[in-house]
Order: structure tokens, then C-alpha cells, then sequence
């Protein structure tokens, strides 16, 4: 048995059965890491010793009967959720040398279940980014080519996962950032709805568009950590208070159903966007048929706002970056170049050596369209833009159940092909930035191989608070799809 491929759900199973102990399971995978992530490049830190020593302690709660789903399963965490006492660098210079004195209430939720914490993840600077390149220490590739890139911000959790180098992690995603890089990297991820999941303790980019969420091997496990990180915190004043319910077990009670009584919007405004590759299309195509041999009826749905949602982000996102990045000023936080005799100098040498190019441009567009004479213009119209992309959806769901469409217009893209032109990068979020803009959750779920052999997904949006209607239509999908996601052979 190939320890590295389990699910969360089977390793559980054999955790539980005593038949694997946490401290193989985890061997096996940081021996995994030692041997190929010098290639993916998945990882910013790991620390073996922490990690065999919380399975080692794994192993004892589950020896004395105590055990939760998620005691003595590895996990992988983006490095933009601290954690206590582990380097949190965003993949900044600017924080290269930053250790958090407290855990953020997700990584505070896996400990209190003694998961095994493997590493921390490589991400785009703050998450700005769709590649993972822009990166202040290293690139990561796509397990399935490594001449490609593993999508992003959260590509080093999207690659960890499907280079079998854990269990499953959690990313971020602020316009895409767990749903495009589970795409490109054959794995499923899913955005919950805004204020589902507490933001304690993640380094914010754009605060009213952020939300933590998994990234799984399959639809099931997604499930399982919707149950452990959802809820209200007293911590984060923008979690919601809503009830949450059992995620995996609704699943279980679907499983012999088929999805019949479910509609699925298919926006005819998506259908027109430029640059979708054709091999896209024919994926999408096919995974239409899919749910309707399952029952689903398709509707044609309209979003008409759709042309304006790239512009309405990258104002919104920028601004809130530009206001939530002033607080790294060599003072408070990581590091400083340069005595500080002249403050203003400080600012300046430590801002400009800390923060990569990426990070500067959105902080420069942020501060610009947020100044006295131009908000009105800038952030002021953006967010009435957003507004209306809000009441799109509404009445889009008038019609249908969830809304799908592809993740990404394109497989991934070669590494570097996109850098030396932002506007391109940002234009491929298309289908990704809405749900963020809404506020509603998303899912990614693997749907077919370009004949590259690269990974492509499916999006399915929902109603706000309504994870189940995406996590029901996107098992029903994986299993009738049956995709062969034996992982690449490194
Ligand atoms: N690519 C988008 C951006 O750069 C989304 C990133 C994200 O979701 N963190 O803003």
C-alpha cells in the first residue's frame, strides 16, 4: 500500500483500525518530500522533527481510544495562516524572518484534533498572484509538468496535495486561489462562503473578498475539513453566525442518490469570454453531459455583469491590499532595512527591498485609486459594480441550484510565459474573481486532462451557505466521472 496516496478518509479508516500508525503515515510522506520537493518546490518550511513527534503523540491519543477524524493526519498549511512558534513568511522578504506568537483559529482547530502539521506552503507574495511565481524565494512547479505552473496563490498547497507530499491543505483564496490551483493541479478545492470560516491569524490581502478553505485529494475529504474549520469565532468579528452543518454526513445520505431535481447554471456570458483554449470548452462539454446522465438539468443562466467583474477586483483587492500592507513597515513586524535615524528613509529602503514587484504594483494601483479626489472614480464605482454582480447572482439563483463553468479558460501555463504581462495574468481569474465579489462558495473539481496531460476542473458556484448543494453535485460528478487521479509518478 502506497502510504503517501491515502485520502484523508482512508487514512482514518486504517488509523482507526490500528492497521498504519501516524508516525509511518508521516514518514512516508516527509521521506517523499526529501526526495522530490527539491523539483515541485511545494514547501517554504518543514520541520520533520515537529511533525514525527506530533504523530508520535497522535498515536498515543489514538492508542488510548482517543481519537477525532483529524488526529494523526498530515496536513499541509499555506504559509499565510501563522502558526506558532513556524516561520509565517507570505513568501515575503519582508517577513522572511517573522514567528507568530499565536496560531490562527484553523491551525488552532487541527492541533486541538493532534493532525500532524507537515509544512508550511509556498505561495504568490501575499497571495497576489495566479502562478505562484511571484514568490520572493522560489517557484513551484505542477506536479503533472514541472515545466508548468502549479496555479496560484496557493499553488504550494495545491502541489503538496498532489504530489502526495500530505494528506490535504488548507489554502486561501481572495479570486481563485484555492479553486484555480486544485484545477491545474488535479485536486479539489473549495472558497466556503465569506464569514464561514474564522480569518483569525491569516495575514490579510483584501479583507471583505478572503476566506480559508481546503484543498483534497477527493470531494469527500473537502467535507471532512468543512467540519472542522467552519463556525463562528469570537476572534473574527466578520465570522458568520449561522449554523453549520454536518458536511460529511449529508454526503453519506446522498450516496445512493443520483442528483435528479437539481438545475445547474451554465452563464451564457462565460460562454463568450475570449481566450478559452478549445480543449477547455470540449471539458467543460463533456462534464455537462456528466451531470445530466446524473439527473441535472442545465439552464441557460445570465450574468450580465460578467465584462466588468476583472476591472471591479483588481481595484477592490488592490485598495484593501494597500491599506492592510501598511502595517509592514519595519517597525512592527519582520524585517527592517536600515537604521531607522531617518523614519522616512526607513519606510522607504524597507518597503522597497521587502515587498517583490507584484506586491509594489498592487500597493501603488491600492493607494492611488484610494486618494482624496480619486475614490469616487476608483474604489466608489468598483464597489457599486460589485453590487450589481451581487444582484446578478441572486437572480441567476432564482433559476438553478449552483452555477457552473470552468475554472480556468486555459490548462496551466508554462512557467514564465505570463510574467512579463500582469494584464493577461489577471485576465485569466475570470471565472474565479465573481465568487469572491458575492460572497458565495465555490468549488473546483477535477474534470479531464488536456492532451498535454494537464489537469482541468469544473467550478461549481452556490448559494451562499449552501456548501452541501456543491459538495453533493461535485461527489455525484467525481464518481461518475471516475477520472484516473492516480497521482504523477515523480
Ligand atoms: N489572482 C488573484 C489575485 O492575484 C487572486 C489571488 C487570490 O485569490 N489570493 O488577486
Amino acid at each position: 500500500m502506497d502510504l503517501h496516496a491515502l485520502t484523508i478518509g482512508k487514512a482514518r479508516e486504517l488509523l482507526s483500525q490500528s492497521k498504519i500508525s501516524s508516525v509511518e503515515l508521516t514518514r512516508a510522506l516527509l521521506d517523499r518530500i526529501d526526495l522530490y520537493d527539491d523539483r515541485i518546490g511545494a514547501f517554504i518550511t518543514v520541520d520533520k522533527e515537529a511533525a514525527l513527534a506530533q504523530a508520535l503523540a497522535a498515536d498515543e491519543q489514538i492508542a488510548k481510544g482517543n481519537q477525532t477524524p483529524f488526529t494523526g493526519i498530515p496536513i499541509a498549511l499555506k504559509d499565510l495562516l501563522c502558526t506558532r512558534g513556524v516561520k509565517t513568511t507570505c513568501a515575503s522578504k519582508i517577513l522572511g524572518n517573522f514567528v507568530p506568537q499565536y496560531d490562527a483559529t484553523v491551525v488552532a482547530k487541527l492541533k486541538k484534533e493532534n493532525a500532524v502539521l507537515i509544512g508550511k506552503t509556498n505561495l504568490d507574495e501575499f497571495a497576489m498572484g495566479s502562478s505562484t511565481e511571484n514568490s520572493a524565494f522560489k517557484i513551484t512547479r505542477n506536479p503533472w509538468n514541472e515545466d508548468h505552473v502549479p496555479g496560484g496563490s496557493s499553488g504550494g498547497s495545491a502541489a503538496a496535495v498532489a504530489a502526495q507530499f500530505c494528506c490535504g491543505s488548507l489554502g486561501t483564496d481572495t479570486g481563485g486561489s484555492i479553486r484555480q490551483p486544485a484545477s491545474h493541479c488535479g485536486v479539489v478545492g473549495l472558497k466556503p462562503t465569506y464569514g464561514r470560516v474564522s480569518r483569525f491569524g491569516l495575514v490579510s490581502y483584501a479583507s471583505s473578498l478572503d476566506q480559508i478553505g481546503p484543498i483534497t485529494r477527493d470531494v469527500r475529504d473537502a467535507a471532512m475539513m468543512m467540519n472542522l474549520i467552519c463556525g463562528n469565532d469570537p476572534k473574527d468579528s466578520t465570522s458568520a453566525k449561522v449554523d453549520v452543518p454536518d458536511f460529511t454526513g449529508a454526503l453519506n445520505q446522498f450516496e445512493a442518490n443520483s442528483l435528479k431535481g437539481m438545475k445547474a447554471g451554465v452563464p451564457k456570458e462565460y460562454l463568450g469570454v475570449e481566450g478559452i483554449d478549445p480543449e477547455v470548452s470540449a471539458m467543460f462539454d463533456r462534464a455537462k453531459k456528466v451531470l445530466e446522465s446524473l439527473g441535472v438539468e442545465i439552464v441557460e443562466i445570465s450574468l450580465p455583469h460578467t465584462q466588468y467583474v476583472v476591472a471591479a477586483y483588481y481595484i477592490i483587492a488592490p485598495c484593501e491590499a494597500s491599506s492592510n500592507l501598511a502595517r509592514f513597515d519595519g517597525v512592527r513586524y519582520g524585517v527592517r532595512d536600515s537604521e531607522p535615524d531617518d523614519l522616512i528613509e526607513m519606510y522607504k529602503k524597507t518597503k522597497s527591498q521587502g515587498f517583490g514587484p507584484e506586491v509594489q504594483r498592487r500597493i501603488i494601483i491600492g493607494t492611488y485609486a484610494l486618494s482624496a479626489g480619486y475614490y469616487d472614480a476608483y474604489y466608489g464605482r468598483a464597489s457599486q459594480v460589485r453590487t450589481l454582480i451581487m444582484e446578478d447572482f441572486s437572480k441567476a439563483f432564482e433559476q438553478c441550484d449552483f452555477i457552473l463553468s470552468p475554472v480556468a479558460p486555459t490548462p496551466a501555463f508554462k512557467i514564465g510565459e505570463n510574467t512579463g504581462d500582469p494584464l493577461t495574468m489577471y485576465l485569466s481569474d475570470i471565472f474565479t474573481l465573481s465568487a469572491n465579489m458575492a460572497g458565495i462558495p465555490g468549488i473546483s473539481v477535477p474534470a479531464g486532462f488536456s492532451a498535454k496531460g494537464l489537469p482541468m476542473g469544473i467550478q461549481m458556484m452556490g448559494k451562499h451557505f449552501d456548501e452541501i448543494s456543491l459538495l453533493r453535485a461535485g461527489f455525484g460528478f467525481e464518481r461518475a466521472l471516475d477520472l484516473k487521479t492516480d497521482f504523477p509518478v515523480l
